[in-house]
């Protein structure tokens, strides 16, 4: 079965990667300005803006809470573009 976060990086990936476009699945998920979006303030980020986040004082987006408890059993793979 599948984590809750595993769950969301695949419809956040499905929904706007392109795979011809710069930059990887998570930088595009990254720029997604759907804010509107229920999973926008949980969508994935690239390690250098959670790192970044966490500096900054008075976030919007507290990240350890978001991801506390999510299971991250898988290492991220890319792929590609064919
Ligand atoms: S946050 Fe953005 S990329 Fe993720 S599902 Fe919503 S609209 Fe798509």
């Amino acid at each position: 079965m599948a984590s809750l976060k595993k769950c969301i990086e695949q419809k956040c990936k499905d929904c706007c990667y392109d795979p011809m476009d710069t930059g990887t699945w998570r930088d595009q998920v990254e720029k997604c300005n759907v804010r509107n979006c229920a999973l926008w303030p949980v969508r994935p980020m690239t390690v250098a803006t959670i790192n970044l986040q966490r500096k900054v004082k008075g976030s919007a987006v507290d990240v350890d809470s978001l991801v506390a408890g999510l299971d991250d059993e898988e290492e991220e793979q890319e792929v590609a573009p064919a």
